[in-house]
């Protein structure tokens, strides 16, 4: 009998403890809810985005690295995902931001607006149909002439947007207190031209091949009347590089609001091969930030944040 009710006892004892544990339990996840719950940080959010990130299939490490960074885009998580060619995930992010983990016109974002100066044309960015700057002027000055220097452009006058028009004739200025004669051999070239041009060549050569040579119709920054392609003291404009004056050229250009735009060393970014000769607008401040990074025009867009 002593026994059974001592055994009666230790079952109850058990029973009284385990039901402690429980509420012990209850209230210690009540409270941890409370302190999470009630906390400004609110890190239950927080946690989900990285849920996200890992269910894309990136650890957690990764995932809190990337949702760190400022130039993380949230709709290209599945192409950060897939993009496996950079060495840090900071270099994937920018390099997926640039669109350099898609074939070349693999898809085609249109600029509806073109007032601010700094937008982006390339191989995934074009222009609408037909589209004509109306702020367009004639070079007057420090220009070409036709016959006279070797590719200029053949058309009546050169025309560039008035903005651009007014800041090259500044650097123009400008170069030419250093003995540096630029001028321009070509600047807008419309729709239709750009049209004709590729058109023409993927009838002839193929598609390949004219992707290859021409931007297509509306992808052509010289369609955007931004862009400014030159030469100086009567040097070919395919060979400038190689001549005295083009360093205070490349040097000074971005003090007046104009960046090389496709640099020797950046072609897997822009997807255009080295051009010495062609110029493209941005704006002093936007300019001077490019320059400063060594960026290109992709880039800066890239490094900042979601649009
Ligand atoms: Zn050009």
């Amino acid at each position: 009998m002593a026994k059974r009710k001592k055994r009666k006892i230790n079952v109850f004892r058990l029973f009284i403890l385990g039901l402690i544990c429980v509420l012990l339990i209850f209230l210690l996840g009540f409270g941890i809810k409370k302190i999470l719950f009630s906390s400004k940080e609110t890190p239950i959010i927080k946690e989900e985005k990285y849920d996200e990130i890992v269910q894309a299939g990136f650890t957690i490490e990764e995932a809190k690295e990337l949702a760190s960074l400022s130039n993380y885009w949230p709709s290209r998580l599945e192409r950060y995902a897939a993009y496996t060619k950079a060495d840090t995930l900071e270099q994937r992010v920018m390099e997926v931001n640039c669109d350099m983990d898609l074939e070349p016109y693999a898809q085609t974002t249109i600029v509806e607006d073109d007032t601010d100066v700094t937008y982006l044309v390339n191989k995934f960015y074009a222009l609408p149909d037909g589209y004509v700057p109306d702020d367009l002027v004639g070079l007057d000055v420090f220009a070409c002439v036709q016959g006279q220097d070797y590719s200029c452009q053949d058309v009546d006058v050169i025309q560039l947007r008035k903005e651009v028009y007014d800041a090259y004739i500044k650097w123009c200025k400008a170069a030419e207190k250093e003995n540096i004669e630029i001028r321009a051999i070509a600047g807008y070239r419309s729709y239709e031209y750009q049209k004709g041009l590729w058109d023409y060549n993927a009838q002839i050569h193929g598609q390949e091949y004219a992707d290859s040579y021409y931007a297509r119709p509306g992808q052509s920054e010289h369609n955007t009347g931004l862009a400014v392609d030159i030469t100086f003291n009567g040097y070919n404009f395919n060979e400038i590089e190689n001549y005295d004056g083009y360093e205070w050229i490349l040097e000074n250009a971005h003090k007046y609001g104009f960046i090389l735009r496709y640099p020797e060393d950046k072609v897997d970014v822009t997807r255009y091969g080295y051009e010495s000769w062609h110029f493209r607008y941005v704006g002093k401040d936007v300019a001077t930030k490019i320059y400063e990074n060594n960026w290109t025009l992709e880039e800066y867009y890239g490094a900042k944040e979601e649009a």
